[in-house]
């Protein structure tokens, strides 16, 4: 019964260091999959705020439709300058 337990315990620490290891590799695998779906490279790339002129990763970003076109900004108060000016 003991020796049952003694198992039991070393499975468990084995399922909490590949659990650990999965999270910390977890990450990268979301990232890359990310990539295969064809849009993770387009949201990590840099993009340059058309009010501001700032470069920005998209993902931070505040992205509208506007005149059927995605424009993205470096915050909500340069989209509503825009909205503003045009
Ligand atoms: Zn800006």
């Amino acid at each position: 019964m003991i020796k049952l337990l003694l198992i039991f315990v070393i499975i468990y620490f084995c399922f909490k260091v590949v659990k650990s290891t999965v999270k910390s590799l977890g990450f990268n695998v979301a990232k890359s999959s990310q990539v295969n779906t064809g849009h993770g490279n387009i949201e990590n790339v840099m993009i340059q705020d058309p009010v501001c002129n700032v470069y920005f990763a998209k993902e931070d970003g505040v992205c509208n439709m506007i005149g059927g076109k995605e424009l993205c900004f470096c915050s909500e108060k340069c989209r509503d300058k825009y909205l503003a000016a045009h």
